[in-house]
């Protein structure tokens, strides 16, 4: 399966389990097979700051497999060296999770390590995660200040001990990243595309999009992120590189988009942090969806790196549709803007084109 399957709302839970069902996704997995969950807990932060996957997917996931049978489940993660996997995950609300539907919680700190072969070089890795026979990535699509991205490759370094993610950074992250996604390959991916921030990992400028996504190619999804943050897949070297070692195909069909709703099912903007704030001031916004929201913050953010400075009145949202529109419009309801830039939502790199 190369489809990836697309989802905009609020409701992470009720969101994770259509994903889930339109994918026919216990069809995919083998009777008995021990499933393990791997989300995003970086660090103790709720996932409206922008780092954390919802506890709603974690929920939405677990109640689809249980209605459908599948009874071993564990979720499994260790937060970032210096944070207690426990404190993050009782700050992120996975412990009430994990109580309500009896599924245990490991913190990979904790576990055995095999030192497993890589296309890169050996790599101690958690046992939990290479003794799952279906692996279920729930990682978070956010920026990175030194990977300029994260989503499901990134995420499995969260399998490894603490030790070894300190190696990571000493090898440049690229290479490491690429080789574990190589081995260690997730059955599923479940992207938290809800609320990602817009440059750090440990969030603080979340810019909600309420969105998620589904695929089976940790490879494609990462290219497919791209896609949405504005970026090339250049961008970010470790695609290509897990690319090349086999971990997945980076090709992205339009075609092989199945979408669930329409982004209006997505309506409000956030309340702007700080960057955002800053990056928004001559945006006036009437009732306009998330992701074509983030989409322009995303491309305004690329604008100011690259010097541009905007004066023009821009207008975005569906309370334009049909006006006569002063200056910049953003994506099919300010059709009637002086200089517009279609589609529904338009991606960041559209945007960035007109701005330029
Ligand atoms: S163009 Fe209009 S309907 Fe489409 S995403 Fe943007 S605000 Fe929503």
């Amino acid at each position: 399966m190369t489809k990836i399957y697309e989802i905009y709302g609020r409701d992470a839970h009720e969101m994770t389990k259509a994903l889930m069902t339109a994918a026919d996704i216990k069809s995919e997995i083998p009777d008995g097979a021990r499933i393990a969950l791997k989300p995003n807990l970086i660090l103790a932060a709720t996932p409206e700051e922008g780092a954390t996957t919802h506890p709603g997917v974690l929920s939405g996931c677990i109640e689809y497999l249980q209605e459908a049978g599948f009874w071993d489940i564990s979720v499994i993660e260790s937060s970032w060296y210096g944070e207690k996997t426990e404190r993050s995950m009782k700050v992120c609300g996975y412990d009430q999770v994990c109580d309500r539907y009896a599924v245990p919680f490991y913190d990979l700190k904790k576990d055995s390590v095999r030192t497993t072969d890589t296309p890169f070089r050996p790599m101690d890795i958690c046992a939990k995660a290479l003794d799952a026979d279906y692996l279920i990535d729930l990682p978070v699509l956010k920026g990175h200040c030194q990977t300029a991205m994260t989503c499901a490759l990134k995420n499995l370094k969260g399998c490894i001990p603490d030790r070894e993610k300190r190696k990571f950074h000493s090898d440049g992250l690229f290479e490491p990243i690429a080789a574990l996604g190589a081995v260690l390959k997730p059955s599923l991916i479940i992207v938290d595309s809800i609320c990602g921030d817009l440059n750090f990992e440990e969030g603080g400028n979340p810019v909600p999009t309420n969105r998620m996504m589904l695929g089976t190619d940790p490879v494609q999804m990462d290219a497919y992120g791209c896609q949405l943050m504005g970026l090339d897949p250049d961008d970010v070297p470790y695609i290509a590189l897990a690319e090349a070692w086999g971990a997945g195909s980076s090709n992205v069909v339009n075609e092989e988009i199945v979408r669930l709703n329409e982004p209006e099912r997505a309506k409000g903007y956030p309340n702007a942090s700080g960057l955002v704030r800053e990056l928004t001031r001559n945006v006036h916004a009437d009732s306009a969806c998330s992701p074509c929201y983030a989409a322009l913050v995303r491309a305004l953010y690329m604008a100011r790196r690259e010097g541009i400075r905007i004066t023009d009145r821009i207008s975005i949202g569906q309370g334009y549709r049909g006006k006569s529109i002063k200056g910049i419009g953003i994506g099919n309801c300010c059709r009637q803007a002086e200089r517009c830039v279609p589609g529904c939502p338009p991606t960041p790199r559209e945007i960035l084109d007109l701005l330029r």
